[in-house]
């Protein structure tokens, strides 16, 4: 067995894991490149092998840096199936079209701001690609394994980071090796703890927080104080969210904090389409989560939903405090952006950031303090409070995935630290070889290691 890294190493983004045994070749998730330009442009380079070469793929959970490169690479040849757990398909469905028009927009607005080096700049792939490729998706059981060529088993273990979200468990007949996908922690407010595993021989494990520690904050107290603080001065709080697994723990706070009445009755509106489809996942995928049927319910309530652009324009106009949950999550993109332009300037206003920001991102940018940032070609000056909660996150801490580590039972022969920024991933790979003594290593781009 040999495994290639195509992505996600020494960064975050591009998750893309080639095994090949004999003549078989699996591509373990098929995600985009995000972040810096550097890193975006391998989204555009030649794939380092024949795509039409890879019998199949497996996707770990349907998040883009996971699964958004699919539509070029059917686009680009590969001609197999694309296996993965029914929640994923059903996220995927929702998330890929969205990509693709998403990609199309992009590059019209480079064309029509001239700001691409490419003419004119097209779209990596679009609407249509996305939907293409979403025929060559087949549903796959949790737990029961099936075989690919010269794979005789694998097995999608639930790993409750999102809907959807699995273990990959791969065996050549001989050896075992374990894809982590996102790695999630234990007591979140919705999504079940992450699955314990027991054996392998081989784990491929992400460290996007490989070198820090989540605080310790209870997240609807500290929702809470930031949404009351902003209502006394009648301001609004905006919260950029990723539409997929984060807006859906933000509305469970706001449940929280107006069923015990420890926020004001202000309204509150999800204004993303896809966050309001996904949102209806929850009722239906009910054995991932904790929810009962009855909080379901009330969770996909307690928002006002704005679908189309003129209910989104609206928003701005409400007069009074609000709460605007919109995407992007990283205010790279989408209608969050509208709301921004309306609202950083005035420090009665709050920005309440809930994830993750990656480099050269506007979010980034605003947690770090930056004072003036560019919208639509406009520069608009930051007075709104700008805050960050780190509880929300649904990636495990160092500390956490130490403790996922330990409810291994054999010593595992090579760990490999994929999925985090170089600092992340060294310093949680001393921290295993530290605490278990098992071969660890950061694996670099296109790096490849024999398994036999
Ligand atoms: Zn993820």
């Amino acid at each position: 067995m040999k495994i290639t890294f195509l992505g996600a190493a020494e960064n975050v983004t591009g998750s893309k894991y080639l095994l090949e045994q004999e003549n078989t070749k699996i591509l373990v998730d098929c995600g985009l490149f995000q972040g810096t330009k550097e890193i975006r442009r391998r989204n555009w380079d030649k794939f380092p092998i024949k795509p039409e070469s890879i019998d199949a793929v497996i996707l770990t959970h349907a998040h883009i840096d996971h699964s958004g490169y699919i539509p070029a690479f059917v686009k680009n040849g590969f001609k197999g199936k694309i296996y993965c757990s029914k929640a994923t398909l059903e996220l995927c469905s929702i998330l890929l079209p969205d990509s693709g028009s998403l990609q199309e927009e992009d590059a019209k607005a480079a064309n029509k701001y001239g700001y691409s080096s490419h003419r004119p700049a097209l779209p990596l792939y679009t609407l249509k690609d996305a939907e293409k490729s979403l025929k060559s998706f087949e549903v796959v059981d949790f737990e029961k394994s099936f075989s690919i060529g010269s794979f005789p088993s694998i097995t999608l273990i639930p790993s409750h980071h999102i809907l959807g979200s699995s273990f990959v468990v791969i065996s050549d007949g001989n050896k075992k090796i374990t894809f982590s996908g996102d790695l999630s922690r234990p007591n979140q407010l919705i999504m079940k703890d992450p699955t314990h595993l027991k054996k392998t021989d081989f784990l491929v494990l992400e460290s996007t927080y490989g070198d820090r520690l989540h605080k310790k904050e209870d997240p609807v107290k500290e929702m809470g104080k930031i949404i009351n603080r902003t209502v006394k001065k009648g301001g609004k709080i905006i919260i950029p969210a990723f539409a997929v697994g984060r807006t859906q723990t933000v509305l469970y706070c706001l449940y929280e904090l107006k069923k015990n009445n420890a926020i004001p009755d202000i309204p509150i509106f999800l204004d993303s389409p896809m966050a309001i489809d996904v949102t209806d996942l929850l009722c239906k995928f009910k054995d991932e989560h904790k929810l009962s049927d009855e909080l379901c319910h009330h969770i996909c309530r307690i928002a006002k939903y704005t679908r189309s652009v003129e209910e989104s324009k609206k928003i701005d106009a409400h007069e009074g405090s609000s709460i605007i949950i919109a995407g992007s999550g990283m205010v790279t993109g989408g209608r969050v952006l509208h709301h921004l332009k309306h609202f950083i300037s005035d420090s009665k206003n709050t920005i309440l950031f809930v994830g993750y920001q990656a480099e050269e991102t506007r979010g980034r940018d605003l947690v770090n303090g930056e004072k003036r940032i560019m919208i639509h070609g406009k520069n608009f000056k930051v007075n709104a409070e700008i805050k960050k909660l780190d509880y929300f996150s649904a990636h495990a801490d160092y500390n956490e995935i130490l403790q996922w580590l330990s409810y291994f039972e054999n010593k595992i022969e090579k760990v490999f630290v994929t999925h985090g920024e170089h600092e992340s991933a060294l310093s949680l790979k001393s921290k295993i070889e530290e605490r278990f003594d098992w071969n660890t290593v950061v694996p670099k781009y296109l790096e490849s290691f024999d398994l036999d």
